[in-house]
Parts: structure tokens; C-alpha cells; sequence
């Protein structure tokens, strides 16, 4: 049992680095706390006009869930995936052993960009699988009755929400979920008591339990919730994120969430010597090699709070 918290976690800038010119804002990891539910790492980029090359780079033992607002994203895998992403869909990349991917966006010249990115460690069951690509065009909707104003509504992107499921696969039970509130509008957004909650800003006004958030802030809730209010003036988009608990310490460095340092170490090498573990995705001639691991030996990351 967690019990029920209201902290703020602010995000900070964090240049990608490599042969990526990009900055996010992340908001997890955070120093005090590595996971929400199995959700270990939340990043937005944009809104920016910019020409987005993501060349070729590896993943371990997560799911990649891409969740564009503004703008076209081209995935393009080692599996052979080559999707366009669009607003109201969703990528779902399960990383497994080893999968590589690149994420450009659509043409040549720099376009409004806008999207959030976020990754779920998998458990020990799904960890060691194979690889596998998803895209959903048709995620399903629901409304929340307002107590006040008009009605709320959700797409249920990841997981399960107020009864209604994604037809995305999860390896633990979570909720990811777009929420809309109309202007004026207050509503209880219903929680599953044994989970976890956090709530994000992504545009326009709300308050969250009570708490002003601003954009871009996430409202982590804890547990021991089965419902959370939430009201806006002007209207807001929000992403609820959360899950059963995630017990297993994990180690995450790069790209990669494992659960030693040798783990990481093994699959760096595996990435600079071209093995076939991550294959090869068609269509580039340039991949991003990996930094040099830390003098130190990789540590899990352990909640404090
Ligand atoms: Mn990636």
C-alpha cells in the first residue's frame, strides 16, 4: 500500500543528444520515484516546427507507446514495420530481447510537431520475448458524466479505463487514457483503488484533486484512490496514467530497462558490434552508436517515497 499522495512532478529538459538535435521535456524517471504502474519514462516533444530524424537505435525490455498531437511521425523497425502516426492513434512497440527502430517525421522540410512519448518496463514474462509492432487506428471512447458543465470524454489508449479496454497488448494490468474536459466543467474521473494514478497536463487548465497544475506538470496521486476530481475553466487535455505497482527493481540506461548492470552492459555491446539480436532497420545508412557507460556500475533506481 502506497496511500494516497499529491505530488507534483515537474519536467525537465533533456537534449536527446547523439545524431538526435531534439529536446523533450521529461517528466519520469524522477529522483523519487522510477515508475507509475509499469510507465517508467514519460517525455513530450514539442510543440516546434522541426524536421525530426531519429535515426536507427536499439531498445530492451519496454514498450515504446508513441501518442502523436500535432504532426506525422514515419516509425520504421527491424521487424520491417513502416507506419505513418497520426493524431488519435497509436504506436505500440514491444521491445523485448531487441528490436531497433527510427521515428522521422513526414518530408523533408521541418513541420509542426507535437507528441508524447512513453515507455512501460515489461515483467519478467514478456522481458526476454520477442519483439513485436502495433498500430491501433481505432482506440475506443467513452464519456464521463460532468458534475458540473458538459460531459467529459476518454480514449482508452493502453490498457483499461472506467471498464472500457484497449485492444493494445499489455503485459500488466495499467491504464493510459486521453481525457478531455470541457470548459467549465468539473468531473470524477473513476481510479481503481489498488493502482496507482498520475495525471499529466498536456494543454489548457486544470485542477487536479484540488491542486493547480500547470502545462505540462504531472499530478502523481499514489494509490488508495477509486476516484479523482478534476476541474477546468478554460478546457484542458489531460493523459491518466497508471497501473498496478511495479514491484522489480529495474535498471535503465539509454535505451534499454533491464535488472543488472551486466544486463545493460551486454546489450550495448550487442548494439555497437551490429548483432543480430537488434537487426537492422531498411532504409539508412546511419544508426546512433551508444555512449559510453558510466565509470560506475548501473544501479536500479528505487522509489523514496
Ligand atoms: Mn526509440
Amino acid at each position: 500500500m502506497i496511500g494516497q499522495r499529491r505530488l507534483v512532478l515537474e519536467p525537465r529538459e533533456v537534449p536527446l543528444g547523439g545524431v538526435r538535435g531534439m529536446n523533450v521535456l521529461r517528466a519520469l524517471p524522477h529522483r523519487n520515484l522510477p515508475t507509475i504502474g509499469a510507465w517508467c519514462f514519460l517525455d513530450r516533444f514539442g510543440p516546434a516546427d522541426t524536421r525530426m530524424r531519429v535515426e536507427p537505435h536499439p531498445h530492451i525490455g519496454l514498450q515504446t507507446v508513441t501518442w502523436p498531437l500535432v504532426g506525422e511521425i514515419r516509425h520504421r523497425d527491424s521487424l520491417g514495420s513502416d507506419a505513418d502516426l497520426r493524431r488519435g492513434q497509436l504506436n505500440l512497440m514491444t521491445a523485448g530481447n531487441g528490436i531497433s527502430h527510427s521515428e522521422y517525421s513526414i518530408g523533408d522540410e521541418p513541420i509542426p510537431l507535437d507528441a508524447l512519448q512513453f515507455w512501460v518496463v515489461l515483467p519478467e514474462s514478456a522481458r526476454h520475448g520477442a519483439a513485436g509492432f502495433e498500430q491501433h487506428t481505432a482506440l475506443p471512447a467513452l464519456t464521463v458524466t460532468a458534475d458540473t458543465g458538459a460531459d467529459a470524454s476518454a480514449t482508452v489508449v493502453l490498457g483499461e479505463f472506467a471498464g472500457v479496454a484497449s485492444p493494445a497488448t499489455v503485459h500488466t494490468p495499467i491504464v493510459g487514457a486521453e481525457i478531455v474536459i470541457p470548459a467549465g466543467t468539473r468531473v470524477r474521473l473513476p481510479l481503481r483503488a489498488k493502482w496507482e494514478h498520475a495525471l499529466m497536463l498536456v494543454e489548457g487548465d486544470a485542477e487536479v484533486a484540488g491542486h493547480p497544475l500547470a502545462r505540462n506538470d504531472t499530478l502523481y496521486l499514489g494509490d488508495s484512490r477509486d476516484e479523482v476530481e478534476v476541474q477546468s475553466t478554460e478546457g484542458a487535455l489531460l493523459f491518466l496514467l497508471g497501473g498496478e505497482p511495479f514491484d522489480d527493481d529495474i535498471v535503465m540506461w539509454w535505451n534499454f530497462a533491464g535488472r543488472s548492470h551486466d544486463e545493460i552492459a551486454e546489450a550495448r555491446e550487442d548494439w555497437e558490434a551490429a548483432s543480430v539480436r537488434f537487426g537492422s532497420v531498411d532504409g539508412h545508412d546511419v544508426r546512433i552508436p551508444a555512449p559510453p557507460l558510466p565509470p560506475v556500475r548501473l544501479m536500479p533506481r528505487s522509489r523514496k517515497l
